[in-house]
Protein backbone atom coordinates (compact mmCIF):
# COMPACT_ATOMS: atom_id res chain seq x y z
CA UNK A 1 0.00 0.00 0.00
CA UNK A 2 1.39 3.39 -0.44
CA UNK A 3 1.28 6.62 1.56
CA UNK A 4 -1.29 8.46 -1.19
CA UNK A 5 -3.60 5.92 0.04
CA UNK A 6 -3.05 5.04 3.41
CA UNK A 7 -3.16 9.16 3.80
CA UNK A 8 -6.76 8.78 1.76
CA UNK A 9 -8.99 7.70 4.95
CA UNK A 10 -11.95 7.52 2.91
CA UNK A 11 -10.24 4.55 0.89
CA UNK A 12 -9.06 2.26 3.67
CA UNK A 13 -11.54 2.97 6.33
CA UNK A 14 -14.72 3.13 3.94
CA UNK A 15 -17.46 -0.03 4.98
CA UNK A 16 -17.63 -0.52 1.11
CA UNK A 17 -15.15 -3.38 0.16
CA UNK A 18 -12.99 -1.74 -2.54
CA UNK A 19 -9.42 -2.93 -4.51
CA UNK A 20 -7.13 -0.84 -6.61
CA UNK A 21 -5.97 -2.35 -9.88
CA UNK A 22 -3.68 -1.23 -12.24
CA UNK A 23 -4.04 -1.88 -15.93
CA UNK A 24 -0.98 -1.21 -17.23
CA UNK A 25 -0.77 -4.74 -18.80
CA UNK A 26 -4.24 -5.17 -19.91
CA UNK A 27 -4.02 -2.07 -22.07
CA UNK A 28 -1.43 -3.68 -24.11
CA UNK A 29 -3.25 -6.90 -24.10
CA UNK A 30 -5.94 -5.59 -25.44
CA UNK A 31 -4.06 -3.41 -28.16
CA UNK A 32 -1.97 -6.50 -29.01
CA UNK A 33 -4.88 -9.09 -29.68
CA UNK A 34 -7.12 -5.86 -30.92
CA UNK A 35 -10.14 -6.78 -28.34
CA UNK A 36 -12.74 -4.59 -29.10
CA UNK A 37 -15.19 -3.29 -26.13
CA UNK A 38 -18.27 -4.25 -28.59
CA UNK A 39 -16.83 -7.80 -30.36
CA UNK A 40 -18.50 -10.33 -28.57
CA UNK A 41 -16.27 -12.97 -30.27
CA UNK A 42 -13.09 -11.31 -29.03
CA UNK A 43 -14.09 -12.56 -25.40
CA UNK A 44 -13.50 -16.20 -25.87
CA UNK A 45 -12.34 -18.51 -23.57
CA UNK A 46 -8.53 -17.88 -23.22
CA UNK A 47 -8.83 -13.60 -23.99
CA UNK A 48 -11.10 -14.14 -20.89
CA UNK A 49 -8.29 -15.90 -18.99
CA UNK A 50 -5.62 -13.59 -20.65
CA UNK A 51 -7.21 -10.80 -19.53
CA UNK A 52 -8.33 -11.68 -16.33
CA UNK A 53 -4.77 -12.44 -15.38
CA UNK A 54 -3.41 -9.11 -16.40
CA UNK A 55 -4.67 -7.03 -14.03
CA UNK A 56 -2.27 -6.05 -11.10
CA UNK A 57 -4.09 -5.51 -7.61
CA UNK A 58 -1.91 -2.88 -6.20
CA UNK A 59 -4.28 -2.50 -2.67
CA UNK A 60 -7.31 -3.50 -0.89
CA UNK A 61 -9.25 -1.31 1.92
CA UNK A 62 -9.97 -3.08 5.26
CA UNK A 63 -13.55 -4.07 4.08
CA UNK A 64 -12.02 -5.95 1.02
CA UNK A 65 -9.31 -7.59 3.00
CA UNK A 66 -12.05 -9.19 5.53
CA UNK A 67 -14.36 -10.28 2.10
CA UNK A 68 -11.33 -11.67 0.37
CA UNK A 69 -8.31 -12.20 1.98
CA UNK A 70 -7.13 -15.49 3.54
CA UNK A 71 -7.01 -15.14 7.32
CA UNK A 72 -7.96 -11.28 6.89
CA UNK A 73 -3.89 -11.01 5.77
CA UNK A 74 -2.62 -11.93 2.52
CA UNK A 75 -4.43 -10.70 0.02
CA UNK A 76 -5.68 -12.12 -3.17
CA UNK A 77 -2.48 -12.49 -5.81
CA UNK A 78 -4.86 -12.46 -8.62
CA UNK A 79 -8.28 -11.16 -9.67
CA UNK A 80 -9.61 -14.50 -10.55
CA UNK A 81 -9.31 -15.75 -6.75
CA UNK A 82 -11.80 -13.37 -6.34
CA UNK A 83 -13.92 -13.28 -9.87
CA UNK A 84 -15.74 -16.67 -10.16
CA UNK A 85 -15.95 -18.55 -13.53
CA UNK A 86 -18.76 -17.74 -14.63
CA UNK A 87 -18.70 -13.87 -13.88
CA UNK A 88 -15.12 -13.53 -15.72
CA UNK A 89 -16.05 -13.17 -19.06
CA UNK A 90 -18.23 -9.98 -18.39
CA UNK A 91 -15.72 -8.82 -15.92
CA UNK A 92 -13.22 -9.07 -18.08
CA UNK A 93 -15.42 -6.94 -20.60
CA UNK A 94 -16.06 -4.22 -17.76
CA UNK A 95 -12.17 -3.82 -18.00
CA UNK A 96 -12.47 -2.71 -21.38
CA UNK A 97 -14.89 -0.74 -20.92
CA UNK A 98 -12.39 0.75 -18.16
CA UNK A 99 -9.43 1.30 -20.47
CA UNK A 100 -12.68 3.07 -22.54
CA UNK A 101 -13.25 5.19 -19.94
CA UNK A 102 -16.55 3.72 -19.01
CA UNK A 103 -17.97 2.30 -15.50
CA UNK A 104 -19.60 -0.91 -15.61
CA UNK A 105 -21.75 -2.38 -12.44
CA UNK A 106 -23.03 -5.74 -12.13
CA UNK A 107 -24.07 -8.28 -10.07
CA UNK A 108 -22.97 -11.88 -9.64
CA UNK A 109 -21.37 -13.65 -6.82
CA UNK A 110 -17.71 -13.51 -5.57
CA UNK A 111 -15.26 -15.78 -4.26
CA UNK A 112 -14.19 -14.78 -0.09
CA UNK A 113 -11.31 -16.42 1.56
CA UNK A 114 -12.61 -19.27 2.94
CA UNK A 115 -14.15 -20.57 -0.68
CA UNK A 116 -17.26 -19.85 -0.57
CA UNK A 117 -19.74 -17.48 -2.57
CA UNK A 118 -21.58 -15.04 -1.67
CA UNK A 119 -23.98 -12.37 -4.02
CA UNK A 120 -22.20 -9.08 -4.36
CA UNK A 121 -22.79 -5.93 -6.67
CA UNK A 122 -19.08 -5.38 -8.32
CA UNK A 123 -18.93 -1.56 -9.44
CA UNK A 124 -15.70 -0.72 -11.82
CA UNK A 125 -14.42 3.18 -11.82
CA UNK A 126 -11.61 5.17 -12.93
CA UNK A 127 -9.76 6.35 -10.01
CA UNK A 128 -9.93 9.73 -10.66
CA UNK A 129 -6.74 10.42 -7.97
CA UNK A 130 -3.35 10.92 -8.98
CA UNK A 131 -1.52 7.52 -10.08
CA UNK A 132 -2.02 7.24 -14.46
CA UNK A 133 -5.43 6.65 -16.23
CA UNK A 134 -4.44 2.65 -15.90
CA UNK A 135 -5.17 2.60 -12.24
CA UNK A 136 -8.80 1.63 -11.75
CA UNK A 137 -11.00 0.98 -8.71
CA UNK A 138 -13.68 -2.18 -8.20
CA UNK A 139 -16.13 -1.85 -5.25
CA UNK A 140 -18.00 -4.97 -3.91
CA UNK A 141 -21.09 -4.79 -2.21
CA UNK A 142 -22.47 -7.95 -0.48
CA UNK A 143 -25.87 -8.06 -1.66
CA UNK A 144 -27.40 -10.39 1.71
CA UNK A 145 -26.27 -8.08 4.35
CA UNK A 146 -28.27 -5.14 5.74
CA UNK A 147 -27.02 -2.18 4.23
CA UNK A 148 -26.60 0.71 6.82
CA UNK A 149 -27.03 4.43 6.24
CA UNK A 150 -23.41 4.70 5.73
CA UNK A 151 -23.21 2.32 3.01
CA UNK A 152 -26.39 2.76 1.32
CA UNK A 153 -24.87 6.77 1.11
CA UNK A 154 -21.32 5.30 -0.15
CA UNK A 155 -23.05 3.48 -2.83
CA UNK A 156 -25.28 6.21 -4.16
CA UNK A 157 -22.30 8.56 -4.52
CA UNK A 158 -20.69 5.76 -6.64
CA UNK A 159 -23.91 5.42 -8.81
CA UNK A 160 -23.45 9.44 -8.99
CA UNK A 161 -20.40 9.15 -9.82
CA UNK A 162 -20.99 6.76 -13.05
CA UNK A 163 -23.65 8.96 -14.07
CA UNK A 164 -21.21 11.57 -14.00
CA UNK A 165 -18.44 9.68 -15.95
CA UNK A 166 -21.36 8.71 -18.35
CA UNK A 167 -22.78 12.51 -18.11
CA UNK A 168 -19.06 13.73 -18.73
CA UNK A 169 -18.67 11.53 -21.55
CA UNK A 170 -22.24 12.19 -23.41
CA UNK A 171 -21.94 16.50 -22.90
CA UNK A 172 -18.19 15.97 -24.31
CA UNK A 173 -19.41 14.05 -27.10
CA UNK A 174 -22.29 16.48 -28.02
CA UNK A 175 -20.12 19.87 -27.26
CA UNK A 176 -17.91 18.04 -30.28
CA UNK A 177 -19.95 16.74 -32.50
CA UNK A 178 -22.11 20.55 -32.30
CA UNK A 179 -19.24 22.59 -32.22
CA UNK A 180 -18.88 22.97 -36.14
CA UNK A 181 -23.11 23.61 -37.12
CA UNK A 182 -23.11 25.98 -34.36
CA UNK A 183 -20.55 28.01 -35.36
CA UNK A 184 -21.33 27.89 -39.00
CA UNK A 185 -24.53 29.43 -38.13
CA UNK A 186 -23.13 32.10 -36.07
CA UNK A 187 -20.70 32.69 -38.69
CA UNK A 188 -23.99 32.91 -41.27
CA UNK A 189 -26.10 35.06 -38.95
CA UNK A 190 -22.88 37.99 -39.26
CA UNK A 191 -23.00 37.98 -42.81
CA UNK A 192 -26.47 38.11 -42.47
CA UNK A 193 -26.44 41.17 -40.39
CA UNK A 194 -23.78 42.84 -42.91
CA UNK A 195 -25.12 42.26 -45.76
CA UNK A 196 -28.86 43.86 -44.21
CA UNK A 197 -26.68 46.62 -42.68
CA UNK A 198 -25.36 47.69 -46.56
CA UNK A 199 -27.07 51.08 -47.61
CA UNK A 200 -29.22 48.87 -50.01
CA UNK A 201 -29.69 45.18 -47.78
CA UNK A 202 -29.12 42.36 -50.29
CA UNK A 203 -31.77 40.18 -49.21
CA UNK A 204 -30.87 37.49 -52.20
CA UNK A 205 -27.57 36.96 -50.00
CA UNK A 206 -29.48 37.21 -46.45
CA UNK A 207 -31.76 34.64 -47.80
CA UNK A 208 -29.23 31.83 -48.67
CA UNK A 209 -27.73 32.35 -45.63
CA UNK A 210 -30.92 31.87 -43.57
CA UNK A 211 -31.39 28.92 -45.28
CA UNK A 212 -27.69 27.70 -44.35
CA UNK A 213 -28.63 28.72 -40.87
CA UNK A 214 -31.78 26.86 -41.27
CA UNK A 215 -29.60 23.77 -42.34
CA UNK A 216 -26.58 23.84 -40.10
CA UNK A 217 -29.65 24.03 -37.06
CA UNK A 218 -31.44 20.72 -38.34
CA UNK A 219 -27.85 18.91 -38.49
CA UNK A 220 -27.44 20.01 -35.48
CA UNK A 221 -30.89 18.47 -34.15
CA UNK A 222 -30.40 15.23 -35.70
CA UNK A 223 -26.72 14.89 -34.92
CA UNK A 224 -27.60 15.18 -31.04
CA UNK A 225 -30.54 12.55 -31.76
CA UNK A 226 -28.21 10.34 -33.34
CA UNK A 227 -25.68 10.78 -30.63
CA UNK A 228 -28.69 9.67 -28.40
CA UNK A 229 -28.80 6.64 -30.18
CA UNK A 230 -25.46 5.63 -29.78
CA UNK A 231 -25.63 6.34 -26.52
CA UNK A 232 -28.63 3.89 -25.88
CA UNK A 233 -26.14 1.26 -28.10
CA UNK A 234 -29.65 1.32 -29.99
CA UNK A 235 -28.78 -0.25 -34.14
CA UNK A 236 -28.23 2.32 -36.23
CA UNK A 237 -30.96 3.12 -38.05
CA UNK A 238 -29.86 2.42 -41.84
CA UNK A 239 -31.44 3.70 -45.01
CA UNK A 240 -29.67 2.60 -48.89
CA UNK A 241 -27.34 5.86 -49.07
CA UNK A 242 -25.06 7.17 -51.99
CA UNK A 243 -21.54 7.37 -50.44
CA UNK A 244 -20.36 9.92 -53.51
CA UNK A 245 -23.30 12.08 -52.23
CA UNK A 246 -22.99 12.01 -48.82
CA UNK A 247 -18.47 12.95 -48.94
CA UNK A 248 -19.87 15.94 -51.42
CA UNK A 249 -22.45 17.15 -48.27
CA UNK A 250 -19.17 16.29 -46.05
CA UNK A 251 -17.20 18.50 -48.18
CA UNK A 252 -20.09 21.49 -48.57
CA UNK A 253 -20.01 21.47 -44.79
CA UNK A 254 -16.55 22.01 -44.61
CA UNK A 255 -15.45 23.61 -47.50
CA UNK A 256 -14.74 27.28 -46.16
CA UNK A 257 -12.19 25.65 -43.16
CA UNK A 258 -10.49 23.72 -45.62
CA UNK A 259 -10.21 26.99 -48.00
CA UNK A 260 -9.53 28.68 -44.89
CA UNK A 261 -6.35 26.46 -44.02
CA UNK A 262 -4.98 25.98 -47.81
CA UNK A 263 -5.78 22.55 -47.67
CA UNK A 264 -5.70 21.13 -51.27
CA UNK A 265 -8.94 18.82 -51.86
CA UNK A 266 -8.04 15.87 -53.67
CA UNK A 267 -11.52 13.76 -54.47
CA UNK A 268 -10.82 10.08 -55.78
CA UNK A 269 -14.77 8.74 -55.96
CA UNK A 270 -15.23 5.39 -58.18
CA UNK A 271 -18.04 5.95 -60.53
CA UNK A 272 -21.31 3.51 -59.98
CA UNK A 273 -20.94 2.87 -56.55
CA UNK A 274 -23.41 0.63 -54.75
CA UNK A 275 -25.76 2.31 -52.41
CA UNK A 276 -24.64 1.27 -48.57
CA UNK A 277 -26.88 0.30 -45.52
CA UNK A 278 -26.35 2.97 -43.12
CA UNK A 279 -27.44 5.75 -40.73
CA UNK A 280 -26.41 8.53 -43.05
CA UNK A 281 -25.99 11.25 -40.09
CA UNK A 282 -23.85 8.94 -37.85
CA UNK A 283 -21.52 8.14 -41.34
CA UNK A 284 -21.63 11.77 -42.28
CA UNK A 285 -20.10 12.94 -38.80
CA UNK A 286 -17.24 10.04 -38.74
CA UNK A 287 -16.09 11.53 -42.57
CA UNK A 288 -16.61 15.26 -40.78
CA UNK A 289 -14.72 14.10 -38.12
CA UNK A 290 -11.89 12.54 -39.53
CA UNK A 291 -11.61 15.39 -42.34
CA UNK A 292 -11.23 17.94 -39.27
CA UNK A 293 -8.84 16.12 -37.60
CA UNK A 294 -6.64 15.49 -41.12
CA UNK A 295 -7.01 19.50 -41.62
CA UNK A 296 -6.02 20.06 -37.94
CA UNK A 297 -2.98 17.58 -38.66
CA UNK A 298 -2.06 19.54 -41.57
CA UNK A 299 -1.96 23.08 -39.72
CA UNK A 300 1.65 23.27 -39.23
CA UNK A 301 2.88 21.82 -42.28
CA UNK A 302 4.41 23.49 -45.51
CA UNK A 303 1.29 25.16 -47.19
CA UNK A 304 2.49 23.68 -50.61
CA UNK A 305 2.12 20.54 -49.00
CA UNK A 306 -1.01 20.50 -47.64
CA UNK A 307 -3.32 17.93 -49.34
CA UNK A 308 -6.41 15.75 -48.16
CA UNK A 309 -7.58 13.22 -50.23
CA UNK A 310 -11.02 11.28 -49.85
CA UNK A 311 -11.68 8.10 -51.52
CA UNK A 312 -14.23 5.70 -51.93
CA UNK A 313 -14.21 2.09 -54.08
CA UNK A 314 -16.04 -0.99 -54.22
CA UNK A 315 -15.05 -3.67 -52.14
CA UNK A 316 -16.19 -7.22 -51.42
CA UNK A 317 -18.08 -5.87 -48.08
CA UNK A 318 -19.29 -2.92 -50.02
CA UNK A 319 -17.62 0.28 -50.32
CA UNK A 320 -14.12 1.12 -48.72
CA UNK A 321 -13.99 5.10 -47.71
CA UNK A 322 -10.99 6.68 -47.02
CA UNK A 323 -9.11 10.27 -45.95
CA UNK A 324 -5.82 11.03 -46.25
CA UNK A 325 -3.64 13.75 -44.98
CA UNK A 326 -0.16 14.81 -46.36
CA UNK A 327 0.54 16.29 -42.05
CA UNK A 328 2.96 14.37 -39.89
CA UNK A 329 1.31 11.05 -39.46
CA UNK A 330 0.34 9.26 -36.07
CA UNK A 331 3.30 9.31 -33.36
CA UNK A 332 3.65 5.51 -32.39
CA UNK A 333 3.30 6.70 -28.68
CA UNK A 334 0.07 8.45 -29.52
CA UNK A 335 -1.53 5.21 -31.48
CA UNK A 336 -1.98 2.88 -28.92
CA UNK A 337 -5.09 5.60 -27.37
CA UNK A 338 -6.48 7.41 -30.51
CA UNK A 339 -9.22 6.04 -29.72
CA UNK A 340 -9.89 6.58 -26.11
CA UNK A 341 -12.53 8.82 -25.20
CA UNK A 342 -11.06 12.18 -24.12
CA UNK A 343 -7.31 11.51 -25.44
CA UNK A 344 -6.47 14.15 -26.72
CA UNK A 345 -2.73 15.72 -27.79
CA UNK A 346 -4.15 19.51 -28.94
CA UNK A 347 -4.12 22.20 -26.54
CA UNK A 348 -8.69 22.74 -27.15
CA UNK A 349 -8.86 19.23 -28.11
CA UNK A 350 -11.76 17.33 -26.12
CA UNK A 351 -10.33 13.66 -27.36
CA UNK A 352 -14.05 12.53 -28.12
CA UNK A 353 -13.80 12.88 -32.26
CA UNK A 354 -11.91 9.31 -32.65
CA UNK A 355 -13.85 7.66 -29.90
CA UNK A 356 -17.40 8.87 -31.59
CA UNK A 357 -16.05 7.70 -35.06
CA UNK A 358 -15.34 4.27 -33.45
CA UNK A 359 -18.14 3.82 -31.67
CA UNK A 360 -20.47 4.20 -34.84
CA UNK A 361 -18.08 2.06 -37.38
CA UNK A 362 -18.30 -0.55 -35.00
CA UNK A 363 -21.99 -0.14 -34.48
CA UNK A 364 -22.37 -0.84 -38.34
CA UNK A 365 -19.94 -3.63 -37.76
CA UNK A 366 -16.97 -2.58 -39.38
CA UNK A 367 -13.73 -1.11 -37.85
CA UNK A 368 -11.88 1.58 -38.57
CA UNK A 369 -8.11 1.26 -39.47
CA UNK A 370 -4.98 3.20 -39.74
CA UNK A 371 -2.39 3.50 -41.66
CA UNK A 372 0.42 6.22 -40.67
CA UNK A 373 3.81 6.99 -41.17
CA UNK A 374 5.79 10.11 -40.59
CA UNK A 375 6.59 11.15 -44.56
CA UNK A 376 3.05 10.10 -46.19
CA UNK A 377 0.77 11.63 -43.49
CA UNK A 378 -2.24 9.79 -41.94
CA UNK A 379 -4.54 7.26 -43.62
CA UNK A 380 -7.92 6.32 -41.89
CA UNK A 381 -10.18 3.92 -43.19
CA UNK A 382 -13.31 1.72 -43.02
CA UNK A 383 -15.72 -0.36 -45.18
CA UNK A 384 -19.19 -0.30 -45.49
CA UNK A 385 -21.71 -2.77 -45.97
CA UNK A 386 -24.05 -3.03 -49.21
CA UNK A 387 -26.55 -5.00 -47.60
CA UNK A 388 -29.51 -4.02 -45.17
CA UNK A 389 -28.27 -6.74 -42.55
CA UNK A 390 -24.71 -5.66 -43.13
CA UNK A 391 -23.54 -5.64 -39.43
CA UNK A 392 -23.30 -9.44 -39.64
CA UNK A 393 -21.77 -9.73 -43.02
CA UNK A 394 -18.46 -7.68 -42.56
P1 LIG B 1 -9.18 15.69 -30.66
O1 LIG B 1 -9.28 16.01 -32.12
O2 LIG B 1 -10.13 16.47 -29.82
O3 LIG B 1 -7.77 15.71 -30.13
P2 LIG B 1 -9.65 12.95 -31.49
O4 LIG B 1 -10.21 11.79 -30.74
O5 LIG B 1 -10.34 13.30 -32.76
O6 LIG B 1 -9.67 14.16 -30.48
O7 LIG B 1 -8.13 12.68 -31.81
C1 LIG B 1 -7.26 12.18 -30.80
C2 LIG B 1 -5.81 12.42 -31.15
O8 LIG B 1 -5.45 11.62 -32.29
C3 LIG B 1 -5.50 13.84 -31.59
O9 LIG B 1 -5.31 14.71 -30.49
C4 LIG B 1 -4.23 13.64 -32.42
O10 LIG B 1 -3.08 13.54 -31.60
C5 LIG B 1 -4.42 12.26 -33.04
N1 LIG B 1 -4.87 12.34 -34.46
C6 LIG B 1 -6.15 12.22 -34.91
N2 LIG B 1 -6.19 12.34 -36.26
C7 LIG B 1 -4.91 12.55 -36.68
C8 LIG B 1 -4.29 12.74 -37.97
N3 LIG B 1 -5.00 12.75 -39.10
N4 LIG B 1 -2.94 12.91 -37.99
C9 LIG B 1 -2.20 12.89 -36.86
N5 LIG B 1 -2.73 12.71 -35.61
C10 LIG B 1 -4.06 12.54 -35.52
Amino acid sequence: MDSEILSHGAFSLAPLAMIRLDLKRTRNLVADRKISLDGDQCYDNASVCALTNSVDILDLNGAAHSIVSLDGKAPPERVSHVIPEQLQKPFAKGLVALLHGKSFSMAGTVKSADGMDFPAQITGWIDARPGGSDVVMIGITKLDQPRDSEKAAILGDLAHAARIAMLGEMTASISHEVNQPLGSIVTSAEAGLRWLNHETPNLAEVRALLERIVASGRRAADIISSLKGLARNTKPERDAVDVAGLIDEAVMILRSDLNRRQIALRLEICRDLPPVWIDRTQILQVIVNLVTNAAQAMADGQAWNRTLAIRARESPQGVVLEVEDSGPGVDPKVRERLFESFYTTKTTGTGMGLAICRSIVEAHGSEIELQSSQYLGARFSFALGNEPNARDTI
